[in-house]
């Protein structure tokens, strides 16, 4: 079966320039630079048809900007992002458009990311209109029926953001994304901005919408326990590069990766007892200047001299996980005594 997104070696660079100063400065002979932002290093992923697919990292990890890369609201620097086997960059004229629409995004802040002087109306309608998903005569219609599907009162089509609550606010984002008939939908954090009790219900609904519209989702989040209920696969990323990905429920079952099981020792769970986790130590090292090898090698407690100068490799270690780590991690005799042996970070 053709993956409906994949990616190959996505790399997303930024490059901080130098300000007036700086570049005088630069001139005069002083050590000063161009600094380059490593966000998305070279990251391989592939998602199915139907499938939820949770990309977990904390802040800073790269995670956000690979989910803007793949909704192709950010140009990648290097690599291929493809939709249903074709590569995006080379599609044009229709093609390239009818790309564009199967692949939306939802963002964090509702709030931020509906135009406050716009009413629901235009916001939901606008986008259908002008890509003939309907005409002026039925586009009346045609937002009450997205409205209605996300779960807003269509009688309250008039108003402006502000007018309405959080949860409705993200409703209305949702409604705006799939009023133009998505087959793909990029959530950024879509959930983080609200009320626990209004999370449940946006979560819901996004599942929901999955059985009706046959969508396929990456959801993105910070928060592992936030993705374990919907997710059917996780994805964890560190510094811009997957470390661990596997079935939701192998994932929390048996995590392999050091920092998946650091990340995990952080989720609230009913049978804490059973883990013996150690919580992660440190903060995330800056992009602008990873750490040699594996990016994770500082804050590791099973840390090896091979971790310091060699990249390990994202391996398949069953069918349906891969781990890139230097450790034998499939062997949880080793990955829980080894850091009784290993030298310091
Ligand atoms: Fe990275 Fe080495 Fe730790 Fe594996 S054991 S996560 S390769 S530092």
């Amino acid at each position: 079966m053709t993956p409906v997104i994949e990616v190959r070696d996505l790399t997303k660079r930024f490059t901080k320039r130098l300000d007036l100063a700086g570049r005088i400065a630069h001139r005069l002979g002083a050590n000063i630079h161009e600094e380059v932002v490593h966000a998305v290093d070279g990251v391989n992923l592939s998602i199915n048809r139907g499938e939820v697919v949770g990309l977990v990292g904390e802040s800073g990890c790269g995670k956000s900007t690979l989910g803007r890369m793949i909704a192709g609201i950010l140009p990648q620097t290097e690599g291929s992002v493809l939709l249903d086997g074709k590569d995006t960059a080379s599609l044009a004229g229709p093609e390239s458009k009818a790309a564009a629409l199967a692949v939306q995004m939802i963002f964090q802040d509702p709030f931020a990311s509906l135009n406050p002087r716009l009413r629901v109306e235009q916001i939901i309608g606008e986008a259908p209109l002008v890509h003939g998903y309907t005409d002026r005569s039925g586009l009346s219609d045609y937002i009450d029926d997205v409205m209605l599907k996300v779960g807003l009162d269509p009688s309250l089509k008039q108003r402006y953001p502000h007018q309405f609550s959080g949860g409705q606010r993200q409703r209305i984002g949702i409604g705006r994304a799939l009023a133009v008939k998505p087959r793909f939908l990029v959530c950024d954090e879509a959930i983080a901005a609200l009320d626990v009790s209004i999370q449940a219900q946006v979560l819901n609904l996004f599942m929901d919408l999955r059985e009706q519209f046959d969508l396929t989702y990456l959801f993105i989040s910070h928060d592992l326990s936030v993705v374990e209920h919907i997710a059917d696969r996780i994805v964890i990323m560190y510094l811009g590069r997957v470390v661990e990905s596997a079935n939701t429920e192998a994932l929390f079952a048996d995590p392999q990766h050091p920092y998946t099981r650091a990340l995990l020792a952080e989720v609230p769970r009913l049978d804490q007892r059973k883990r013996n986790f150690t919580p992660i130590a440190g903060e995330i090292p800056s992009p602008l200047n990873p750490p040699s090898g594996c990016h994770f090698h500082p804050r590791c407690p099973h840390v090896m001299p091979v971790c310091k100068t060699e990249v390990p490799v994202l391996e398949k270690h069953q069918a349906f996980r891969e781990v890139s780590c230097h450790l034998d991690t499939t062997d949880s005799h080793d990955i829980n005594n080894h850091s009784a042996q290993s030298d310091s970070p």
